[in-house]
């Protein structure tokens, strides 16, 4: 099913210019993804390391490539030329392999850091007492080729409203103490708060998001 350029339009005056919209396009045809950066838009998100690459290999060079899903240290290298945003960094071992690969590429990689706060087990994540370890740690000084811009997390599967804004307001506290952090260092740069997805976008942008990742209300439900 092709993008409804209505609701592209629809969504994207909802969100304003305050709010960066990430089309998250994992498992969509190339076509598709063609269809809304025709229409202007640049942010897509992806979650496997392998589809990424075939995916930027195929479409334009000027689009903001946005990797959302688990990034184990070895593939780091595969997207390390081009990738706009890395939301799911969850140690410091990762950390250290993006900024060896962006030095490698002469350049600068910007990070978020991914924060567990749903009640699901299976959700990846650093909880708080790791983050504050992970901003503490005098090795993060070092890494002169990344850039932390912020935090992402993702909510409970819940249709309780009150679960996902407790959620959101939590990730929203952890936003505030990596500001704290960032006099602290050069690369820590926090302006970038990456939560909302189709089912809850509109409340997490009542907690303070400033980027939502949104697929399924733009390309139709996966199968
Ligand atoms: C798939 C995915 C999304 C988008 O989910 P939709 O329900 O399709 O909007 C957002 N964030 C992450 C991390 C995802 O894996």
């Amino acid at each position: 099913m092709p993008v409804n350029k209505d609701s592209y339009q629809q969504i994207r005056t909802e969100l304003g210019k305050h709010v960066t919209l990430v089309a998250v396009s994992k498992t969509k045809p190339v076509a598709e993804i063609q269809n809304l950066y025709e229409l202007g838009h640049l942010d897509f998100g992806e979650n496997y390391v392998q589809e990424l690459v075939e995916k930027q290999r195929q479409l334009p060079s000027d689009l903001h490539w946005h990797f959302i899903g688990h990034l184990q240290t070895n593939k780091v290298k595969l997207i390390a030329s081009f990738i706009h945003l890395i939301h799911s960094v969850d140690s410091l071992k990762l950390l250290k392999e993006i900024n060896k690969q962006a030095a490698t590429n002469q350049r600068l990689i910007s990070v978020l850091l991914q924060v567990h706060i749903a009640t699901e087990e299976s959700k990846f994540g650093l909880d708080a007492a790791e983050l504050k370890v992970l901003l503490s740690s005098n090795e993060v000084k070092e890494l002169d080729n990344i850039i932390i811009e912020g935090l992402m997390g993702m909510a409970s599967f819940s249709k309780d409203i009150g679960v996902i804004r407790k959620e959101f307001q939590t990730l929203r506290s952890h936003f505030d103490t990596l500001k704290s952090f960032a006099a602290t260092s050069p690369n820590i740069q926090p302006r970038l708060l990456s939560m909302g997805m189709s089912s809850d976008y509109r409340i997490a942008i009542e907690e303070g998001s400033n980027m939502v990742r949104i697929g399924n209300l733009l390309f139709g439900e996966r199968i």
